[in-house]
């Protein structure tokens, strides 16, 4: 697909203030955490692809979300954006982890559609032209889905299949697998998703929960451009808890179950017991089913507590009504 064939299918948007007619704005979303290394190879890259597809009909913004770098990312994107107007920066108090920095940038975007993109090219921008076409044949979501996971290591991509499938088992909103944040929204779909009200905010759950009618496009994930990821394997746990607790009760429900078929058992082989004392006299050695039914049952109770505890916490969360994310700054491109 060309430019060319993209820039003719575009058309003026009449703009819902000045009631003037204006170009169509695509807004790049790109939540950064130290990353002042990736920004300059990002920005090349990325212009290498949308500098061609501008047109009076076409525009795009980089929306940065700068989440709370400690390092020169801030003056990196500052430096940036006095050669390119294009680039605004969201700046964040301090780091609010990536759910909350993506949050912050689509609720700072007033483009047409938004793209949340990485920042370290593992979402290649050589895709944004074919979302974009998707797009203007009426897709209201493009995901770009991984063709195939092989730049991560096999434990990553192993625990990520399952992840995928205890949560779709978990949960009537399905997750597409290898589908990540990088994806077109249009308007439509990032108004619901900015009065979505929680605060715990598992975005790829949310994306998939909106709906709308969605296209996906494919793609190959290449290996980090530079740095290295922030998410350890313990980050990956909680943020796989987060997604099962936000969109599943059945963690929750499920120990009714246990509790019945526990005390069914409990019922039947007490029946057995007593039956064995009356018919063949009292056996005073039980010490084992003793111990392993208090030992069983206490587990059991303990984990039930835990997955209350799990949702508890949720719900303490939400009812605290924090904001999400809170701005220091706001650098507007100068026109
Ligand atoms: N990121 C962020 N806040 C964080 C951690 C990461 O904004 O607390 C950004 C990071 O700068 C990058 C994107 O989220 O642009 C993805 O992070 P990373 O590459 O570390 O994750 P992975 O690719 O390993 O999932
Ligand atoms: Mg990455």
């Amino acid at each position: 697909m060309t430019a060319i064939a993209l820039q003719k299918k575009l058309e003026n948007v009449v703009d819902k203030s000045s009631g003037l007619l204006r170009r169509t704005m695509v807004a790049l979303i790109i939540p950064v955490f130290n990353e002042s290394g990736s920004v300059a190879a990002f920005l090349r890259e990325t212009r290498g692809i949308i500098d061609p597809l501008e047109s009076d009909q076409l525009g795009f913004t980089l929306l940065f979300v700068n989440d709370g770098s400690t390092d020169a990312t801030l003056e990196t994107l500052i430096a940036a954006q006095k050669a390119d107007s294009r680039i605004r920066i969201v700046d964040l108090s301090r780091n609010f982890g990536k759910e909350a920095a993506l949050t912050a940038g689509l609720d700072a975007c007033d483009a047409d559609a938004a793209i949340p993109i990485d920042v370290d090219l593992q979402d290649p921008p050589e895709v944004i032209p074919q979302m974009l076409e998707h797009w203007q044949n009426g897709s209201e979501v493009v995901i770009a889905k991984r063709a195939d996971r092989s730049t991560d290591t096999l434990v990553k991509s192993k625990t990520a299949g399952l992840f995928y499938r205890v949560h779709n088992a978990l949960s009537h909103t399905q997750i597409p697998e290898n589908v990540g944040d990088f994806r077109l929204m249009d308007r439509a779909v990032l108004d619901v998703l900015k009065d979505m009200p929680e605060r715990r905010r598992f975005m790829k759950g949310l994306f998939a929960w909106v709906g709308f009618e969605t296209s996906v496009v494919e793609y190959k994930r290449a290996a980090r451009s530079g740095g290295r990821s922030t998410f350890t394997p313990w980050k990956l746990w909680n943020l796989a808890l987060e997604g099962i607790t936000s969109f599943s009760n059945i963690p929750l429900e499920i120990w009714g179950y246990v509790g019945s078929a526990i005390s069914v058992l409990a019922f039947l082989y007490g029946g057995l017991l007593a039956g064995r004392a009356i018919f063949f006299g009292a056996d005073v050695p039980g010490y084992t089913s003793l111990m392993v039914s208090i030992l069983f049952l206490g587990g059991v109770q303990l984990i039930g507590i835990g997955v209350l505890g799990q949702y508890l916490g949720r719900v303490y969360d939400e009812v605290k009504q924090r904001p999400v994310y809170v701005v220091r700054k706001i650098y507007e491109g100068e026109e």
